[in-house]
């Protein structure tokens, strides 16, 4: 029996002409809805001079103010719903949870849109209804474990709900839940492959033969290297909370690109200085905007993220752009474990407790595969020359304090005053080391 090719094909292969007559249609209710029901957009449309009723083609679009980050966290929590809370089924947020974040909500048919768009992802990197779907994200507000699971279940596949972490425990259901698909972040699935390694197991002795990655940039090499030890093929796929969470685009077996779901989401790609569409083939920064949520409209928001639309058909023979793998940010954000992390959260955070300085910076590194992350925090000379006891609970405070408020665990690390120097002035606040 062979697989199926696409999970809806009269969706995915549409003719590129009615694809954009069902966008401009979508496109108009959602604008219309947004106006009416969203204050915050009638405000916007209206600073804008924009009047819904005229929007003539996808191109009006542009006339339209961006959506921020900043607006959704604003807007904190339920300010951007466009039905009532009753019509709501499920509340998500952003990356980075609790103060700052984005409130998602779904209607049932947002659920149902949303598990559908998954499902093409899925099958586009070829899990079927046979697979075993191993999700090794953190279940939880955010969306992607939730999102996934839908998908894979609508699908018919046989979801273990893993969640994240216990490196051991992971690789012992994949072989005795006989699991045939690993969806995670690339450099967790780089881990478990080392720890499988370490361990002694064969990979050849598991029955997994693909993996579906996202939720941090990642490059080809990386690719090789998990297909090579895993023995897997890997996809890469894409979406974020704001605007719905995984399923926004997925790349299919040809490896050519993500295909972006233009039947739910309205694309563009912007210069992130100067605002203006970037050149076709051009790195600009993704636009996105929902042409079917209920609850949660999102109109031209701006991802920060980084990537180029690759257009002309692909052999799979579905029709839509497609995007290449998102390979930076043009915010100062930095993403750590698969969690979108902001300089001026840590910020926020760090001027609330009493007894930091807040002169500090971030380093990212990587230890093996994963991403380990410090934060050094200068701190008094009082506090510097304490005794260990007192300083250690002062940093386990801020570490239990971040990793509630960030959703993602930092170590903390004091140093003397003034000795982060000049990094911190020269507005620093993030140094990267990985390199992928
Ligand atoms: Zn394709």
């Amino acid at each position: 029996m062979s697989a199926p090719t696409y999970w809806q094909p009269e969706a995915e292969c549409l003719e590129r002409g009615e694809l954009e007559q069902l966008q401009l249609e979508r496109l108009e209710a959602t604008l219309s809805r947004a106006y009416r029901n969203v204050p915050f957009y009638r405000r916007s449309f209206e600073a804008a001079g924009f009047d819904p009723d005229e929007f003539r083609a996808l191109d009006d679009l542009r006339r339209l103010p961006f959506t921020t980050r900043e607006d959704l966290a604003a807007n904190y929590p339920y300010g951007l719903f466009a039905v009532p809370l009753r019509d709501v089924v499920r509340v998500h947020a952003s990356s980075g949870a609790a103060s700052g974040a984005a409130v998602i909500g779904y209607t049932r048919n947002d659920i149902r849109t949303w598990s559908n768009l998954v499902a093409r992802g899925l099958v586009a990197a070829g899990v079927t209804k046979d697979d075993v779907v191993q999700v090794a994200l953190e279940y939880g507000l955010f969306t992607g474990a939730f999102g996934i699971h839908d998908g894979a279940e609508r699908l018919g596949a046989s979801v273990i709900p893993a969640s994240s972490g216990h490196a051991r425990r992971q690789i012992r259901m994949m072989q005795d839940f006989k699991t045939t698909t690993l969806v995670g972040t690339p450099s967790y699935a780089l881990l478990l492959a080392d720890t499988m390694a370490e361990l002694g197991i064969d990979r050849n002795a598991l029955s997994l033969r693909h993996g579906v990655f996202g939720a941090e940039a990642w490059s080809e090499p990386m690719r090789a290297e998990i297909e090579d030890k895993l023995a897997i093929g890997a996809t890469y796929h894409y979406g974020l909370s704001e605007v719905m969470g995984p399923g926004v685009a997925g790349e299919c077996l040809q490896h050519r690109g993500l295909h972006l779901a233009e039947d739910h989401f309205a694309v563009e790609l912007v210069d992130p200085a100067t605002l203006e569409p970037v050149r076709p083939g051009e790195r600009g920064e993704l636009v996105l905007t929902t042409l079917t949520r209920e609850a949660f409209p999102v109109v031209r928001y701006r991802t920060r993220e980084l990537t180029r639309l690759l257009d002309g058909p692909c052999p799979c023979g579905r029709t839509s752009l497609r995007m290449a793998p998102v390979d930076g940010r043009s915010d100062d954000a930095v993403v750590v474990r698969g969690m979108t992390v902001f300089p001026a959260q840590i910020e926020a955070e760090l001027r609330e407790l009493e007894g930091t300085d807040p002169r500090w910076q971030l380093v990212v590194e990587l230890r093996g595969a994963l991403d380990e992350a410090t934060v050094l925090v200068e701190v008094s000379d009082a506090i510097f020359f304490d005794e260990m006891r007192r300083q250690a609970e002062l940093r386990d405070r801020i570490e239990r304090r971040l990793a509630s408020e960030l959703g993602v665990l930092l170590k903390v690390k004091f140093v003397q005053p003034r000795s982060i120097g000049s990094a911190a002035g020269g507005g620093r606040w993030v140094v990267d080391r990985r390199s992928r």
